[in-house]
């Protein structure tokens, strides 16, 4: 049986000034038909509409702080979905004073939205949830940056365990024990018979997660909440050579960025959030794999399976 979707597109991959082939930081991920915007920096809904990904569907947007490459598209994606008659409640998550700039956006420019938004806010502390349904929890972490500034981490629930149903049948066990069983617990079938639960079920998949840092200086304290990641998305604006500018704006290099994936066991790593300055983008590969051998870049329109 097919898994279901846990998908990342990669919106935009450039730092503070985006260039003609890298738009400001924005990721789209599809975790079983929910879409989650994170981060929406200017040009975010062109870039949704070029890599033909529906905005209607998104639900939910997650800002990790206030520069404007982080949240700039987020006052043009709301008036576009304003306009093409969106009517179900949105929910942003992000700093507090995120709310007071699109108030002030929709006052000014005299804008009453069609829907109604639902505003949860982050925190400087710890691991919390912000978000759960049946099969996902999102949590925020923070990030050391020059400003206020949270991480997300996306992670599937652990799943039920999977039932052979040619057995279930052969061994006249009834439907209403199917929930038992995939919780793991045996059952008595309708001859009274004891069947165990590892006789009928197999192990299911593995729960899967993704951690998403933008914003932020090599932190070593990331491992108290992101160990084990699928995928780490570790902002690298910089290479070595740049190391006291990196330290300076409070963000990170290709070789910190592989050190955190090294030290929080990540599976494999993803980086992105380049400076303008270069163009070589495989400069920060050679840079990150000596280090940690699973890198890939995020280039925009660049889809992931996780
Ligand atoms: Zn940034
Ligand atoms: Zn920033």
């Amino acid at each position: 049986m097919n898994r279901t979707s846990f998908e990342l597109l990669i919106l935009g991959s450039s730092s503070a000034s985006p260039t003609s082939s890298r738009s400001s930081s924005a990721q789209l991920l599809n975790i079983a038909e929910r879409f989650f915007l994170i981060d929406c920096g200017e040009a975010t809904q062109i870039q949704l509409r070029k890599f033909k990904a529906k905005f209607q569907s998104i639900d939910h947007i997650f800002i990790s702080h206030l520069h404007g490459d982080h949240f700039f598209g987020l006052p043009g994606l709301l008036s576009s979905m304003h306009l093409l008659g969106r009517k179900q409640t949105l929910t942003i998550y992000g700093p507090e004073n995120l709310k007071s700039i699109i108030e002030a956006i929709n006052k000014v420019s005299e804008t009453r939205l069609n829907f109604s938004i639902n505003w949860v806010f982050t925190k400087n502390q710890g691991l919390n949830l912000l978000f759960e349904d049946k099969k996902i929890e999102v949590y925020s972490f923070p990030l050391k940056h020059r400003i206020f500034c949270t991480g997300f981490l996306f992670k599937e629930k652990p799943l039920p365990r999977k039932i052979d149903k040619y057995l279930l049948k052969k061994l006249n066990i009834s439907v209403a024990d199917i929930l038992l069983l995939k919780n793991g617990l045996n059952v008595t079938n309708q001859e009274g018979q004891t069947i165990q639960n590892k006789e009928v079920t197999i192990d299911p998949d593995i729960e899967r997660s993704y951690a998403y840092c933008s914003d932020t200086i090599f932190n070593p304290k990331l491992k108290d909440y992101i160990s084990n990641v699928d995928l780490l998305y570790h902002e690298s604006t910089f290479l070595e050579e740049h190391a006291d500018r990196a330290k300076k704006t409070y963000h990170s290099t290709a070789k910190q960025a592989a050190e955190m994936a090294k030290k929080t066991n990540a599976k494999q790593l993803l980086l992105g959030h380049f400076s303008a300055r270069y163009s070589d983008l495989d400069l920060f590969l050679n840079e990150a794999e000596p280090i940690f051998k699973n890198c890939i870049l995020a280039i925009d329109g660049k889809k992931i399976k996780i």
